[in-house]
């Protein structure tokens, strides 16, 4: 099984997991804890996850892109060559252990607005060159690319769904997956280690509510756009991801002040006109659902300890590109568990009260 040689591979490294912490609970199956469920798998820690399931927390809305560079600005994604990679060889042996396929391999073609932003991608392509497969003058097919665009290489997206249900089989299957709410009352006053990893939900309020938080809400729409026969992801103020069969999930916009979880109205016609801004095609809405990014700083996340409980940690802040953070985040949290490794201070959650922030 693809398991055993995720484990052997370390071993033969010599690394035989050092101390193992034991009765670990991690709270929420989405991206956070069931990648942290993973790397305690790998190191043969003994863990339970729960997940109290009812309304779909963000990893089961999310499009589940990976790109190498994004924003209007094209700067690389913050520890791309770090974080990319491995969440791509994460997922595939992932894939290998519970014998389904949802990782997609595929480049992510970057439409400019304008010959403005083109001149703003020529002065800085030597940085991007790593990234960069091709540039193109012009894009056609349905696709409104007059301005040409740059094809990323090295991105894909993750059918996040997928990811989670066979997980969520393979952890019950061997008697390690809880399906229920875990209070406030149990884990603070828990003996063993136990980890939230409990996305929107675990901010703003709670046992982390003083850390600081910058929730977004977001919406994304299932179209099917008939004579588009694009296999690239289009990105430009929004993006289109193609499924197959004439199918795309488009999103996705920023919403700061309405926190509810049920799409809208506006959130929908926003999430149309990025559509009608990359296709000149007509398309049909078939789906429409929202969630609550988990943003702390930026899209960068957040381990470590409670300020007072020393039994309570935390794994969040994965932001709007959890796919490609989860893996290596749970990695350097498991290592940390397993062998007392320090965090380093950029994912490191101490010191970051809401307190601390307005004084710097
Ligand atoms: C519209 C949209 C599009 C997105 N697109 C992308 C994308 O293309 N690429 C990308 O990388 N990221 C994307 N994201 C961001 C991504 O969804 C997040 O980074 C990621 O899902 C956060 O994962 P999480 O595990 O921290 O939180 P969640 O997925 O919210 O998981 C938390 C889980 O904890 C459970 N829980 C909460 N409280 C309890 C409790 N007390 N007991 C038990 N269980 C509990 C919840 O039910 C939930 O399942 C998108 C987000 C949105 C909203």
């Amino acid at each position: 099984m693809g398991g055993s040689q995720w484990r052997a591979e370390r071993e033969t490294q010599g690394d035989s997991g050092v101390s193992k912490p034991d009765d670990i609970l991690i709270v929420g199956q989405g991206l956070a804890g069931t990648c942290l469920a993973w790397r305690l798998w790998d190191r043969g820690v003994k863990f339970r996850i729960a997940e109290k399931g009812g309304r779909r927390g963000s990893s089961i809305v999310a499009a589940g892109m990976m790109s190498p560079v994004t924003g209007r600005a094209m700067n690389p994604t913050w520890q791309v060559d770090r974080y990319l990679p491995e969440a791509m060889r994460f997922y595939q042996t992932i894939e290998k252990i519970v014998g389904e396929n949802f990782l997609h391999e595929v480049p992510v073609l970057r439409l400019f607005s304008s010959e403005k932003e083109r001149g703003k991608f020529e002065d800085r392509k030597g940085k991007l060159e790593q990234w960069t497969a091709e540039v193109l003058d012009r894009v056609g097919g349905g696709v409104h690319g007059e301005f040409g665009g740059v094809v990323w290489k090295g991105a894909g997206w993750l059918k996040t769904q997928r990811f989670l249900s066979a997980s969520k089989g393979y952890f019950r299957e061997h008697g390690l997956y809880e399906g229920r709410e875990v209070s406030a009352e149990e884990f603070m006053v828990r003996k063993g280690t136990t980890i939230l990893c409990k996305g929107a939900a675990g901010l703003g309020k709670g046992a982390f509510g003083y850390l600081p938080e910058r929730r977004a809400k977001g919406e994304i729409l299932t179209v099917k756009v008939p004579g588009l026969a694009e296999d690239r992801i289009l990105s430009r103020n929004g993006w289109m991801i193609p499924r197959g069969g004439g199918l795309f999930r488009a999103g996705s916009g920023y919403e700061w002040n309405d926190l509810t979880p049920e799409p809208t109205t506006a959130g929908r016609e926003k999430v149309e006109e990025i559509v009608r801004s990359l296709t000149s095609l007509d398309y049909e809405v078939l789906d429409h659902m929202a969630g609550i990014r988990p943003i702390v700083r930026s899209s960068q996340p957040v381990i470590g300890w409670h300020r007072e409980n020393e039994n309570l940690g935390i794994f969040n802040g994965l932001g709007s590109k959890g796919v490609m953070y989860a893996p290596g985040v749970a990695r350097a949290l498991t290592e940390h568990l397993c062998s007392g490794s320090a965090l380093s201070d950029e994912l490191d959650v101490a010191g970051l009260d809401v307190e601390d922030e307005g004084a710097a």
